[in-house]
């Protein structure tokens, strides 16, 4: 077994997820950079052994049961354990802020959007959990929004009300169930689950409008991953703070 923290990081060949690489490499971990595209993850690990970080890729296409089962093999037969999940990889199919209204979602968009940011994520999860039981203290980190608080939805006029993404939104709030969910299935246990918003981040996802860059970006996911043994589980967080479900 691995003497080293090992940490697997989906859609991590850019953006929020290889900024939580880099910043998890430096801390010391072992850095899996799950990337659907295996040459993009390879420029992308190369980068970060290059800032003197232990990365490598791993080809995950996280709406792959193969690829998922391919990884689930290897970590088992290199490391014996997992020590850190960050279910980050995430799809925003909605293209338009303004035009799209949830009356007029497609039912195929819906779909695609839950395929990535829930099905995968517990697909992904389900395959790597007896090897995060080998972990002395396991985290896993389910990367959501605020735009899935529903709390926060619903109360009109709040800085975070928006209902243009209903595709996003939803699966993102779904999520947040999963990670109350699973927590409570896992009280007790030395695994804790919760869900992150990074903030409005400065990537392909968050556009250029964004006022926080992935350094910052990046943090709440570390965070998390790194939670001590009296940490919380089961919570939904920003930089510290607890958010509304
Ligand atoms: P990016 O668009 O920069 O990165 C998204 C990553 O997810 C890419 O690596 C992408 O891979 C990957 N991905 C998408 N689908 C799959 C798939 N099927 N299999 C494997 N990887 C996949 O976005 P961000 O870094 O901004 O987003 C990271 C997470 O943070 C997402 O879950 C997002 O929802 C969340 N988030 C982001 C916010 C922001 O403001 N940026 C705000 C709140 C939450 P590829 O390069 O191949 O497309």
């Amino acid at each position: 077994m691995s003497e080293k923290k090992v940490a697997l990081i989906s859609g991590a060949n850019k953006g929020i997820g290889l900024e939580t690489g880099r910043q998890l490499g430096k801390l010391g971990y072992t850095i899996l950079l799950g990337s659907r595209d295996a040459l993009k993850g390879e420029v992308a690990a190369r980068q970060l052994r290059g800032d003197g970080v232990d990365a490598r890729v791993v080809k995950l296409d996280v709406v792959r049961q193969a690829d998922i089962d391919a990884v689930a093999k290897l970590i088992a037969s290199e490391f014996g354990k997992l020590d850190v999940l960050v279910n980050n990889a995430g799809a925003m199919i909605e293209k338009s802020w303004t035009k799209n209204s949830t009356s007029e979602t497609k039912v195929a968009d819906l779909r695609a959007t839950f395929e990535t940011n829930l099905f995968a994520v517990l697909a992904l999860t389900q395959a790597l959990l007896p090897l995060l039981k080998k972990s002395e203290a396991a985290r896993i980190v389910n990367v959501s929004s605020i735009l899935g608080s529903v709390s926060l939805q619903a109360t009109k006029g709040s800085p975070t009300y928006d209902t243009k993404l209903f595709a996003y939104n939803s699966s993102k709030a779904a999520l947040n169930v999963f990670t109350i969910h699973l927590a409570h299935e896992l009280l007790g246990t030395k695994i804790k689950v919760n869900s992150a918003h990074p903030g409005w981040v400065h990537t392909d996802m968050g556009g250029s409008a964004a006022p926080m860059n992935v350094v910052d970006g990046a943090k709440t996911e570390v965070q998390l991953a790194t939670l001590p043994e009296d940490g919380p589980t089961g919570g939904f967080f920003h930089l510290g703070k607890e958010l509304a479900w």
